[in-house]
């Protein structure tokens, strides 16, 4: 999902799009189903695998994919249908992990009417993160919920999860790390999810911070592209090939 380094997903984009055209028609999504004992209940239950997937076009400015992994989100975090564990694999967790899930926060927000189920899966498994300190991982899945609040054209609580996600981001900065570990490419997320929230300024300034460290040309790019429109005041999803000069990103590659 968001672990590929922004200029790996762009040199995708913008260099190999032909042959991922052509591989997409030839590879579908396949999907598996296994049997997964809950690590914090013990119950067993079916869960669906995704057993290969492909994106064909350009992914959204934030790195979310494009089809068909775009579809896949759903099998990304399952969920046990006995206790309400979420977790990329069930049979991973710890005591502590079990203690969350028990808690009446837990069980709230896995059932909260106002998020679509699968968003409340995420938002479950970044309450688990959080409890582990793990803010990569807690940030990823709200940013996840997000995508699966717009997908359900749930606005405020999409706006809700990126909420949590730029909170989550904004500690891990805070505290001198990097969610990509490439200059520049954390203020583009900083960046699209500020503006997201309609939060203009903010991701215009966090732009113009990513700037300011000589990044690549094609993160430079991305990132005036997110000052344009944040200054335009747009805070809809827009996806990589808007990037004004492609060319000057294939000279990158
Ligand atoms: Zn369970």
């Amino acid at each position: 999902m968001l672990q590929n380094p922004l200029q790996q997903l762009l040199r995708r984009t913008l260099v190999s799009v032909f042959a991922l055209a052509a591989s997409a028609l030839l590879h579908a999504t396949t999907l598996g189903r296994i049997e997964v004992a809950c690590a914090v209940c013990s119950a067993k239950s079916e869960q669906t695998v995704i057993g290969s997937t492909n994106t064909m076009g350009a992914p959204d400015l934030d790195l979310r994919p494009a089809e068909m992994q775009r579809s896949t989100m759903e099998f990304w975090v399952q969920e046990c249908p006995h206790c309400g564990y979420c977790a990329g694999d069930l049979a991973q967790g710890t005591p502590a992990e079990a203690a969350v899930v028990k808690s009446p926060a837990y069980q709230s927000q896995l059932k909260n009417p106002l998020f679509p189920p699968l968003a409340n899966r995420f938002l479950c498994a970044m309450l688990l993160s959080d409890q582990s300190g793990r803010i990569e991982s807690a940030l990823r899945s709200a940013h996840c919920a997000a995508w699966a609040c717009d997908d359900a054209d749930k606005t405020a609580e999409a706006k809700q999860a990126r909420t949590a996600a730029l909170e989550r981001l904004r500690k891990l900065k805070s505290e001198g790390k990097s969610l990509y570990g490439q200059k520049g490419a954390d203020a583009v997320l900083l960046s699209d999810l500020a503006r997201r929230i309609s939060d203009f300024e903010s991701a215009v300034a966090s732009a113009r911070e990513g700037l300011a460290l000589a990044p690549e040309s094609i993160v430079a790019a991305v990132l005036a592209l997110e000052i344009r429109l944040a200054e335009q005041k747009d805070a809809g999803r827009h996806t990589l090939d808007e990037i004004p000069d492609p060319a000057a990103a294939k000279t990158e590659s």
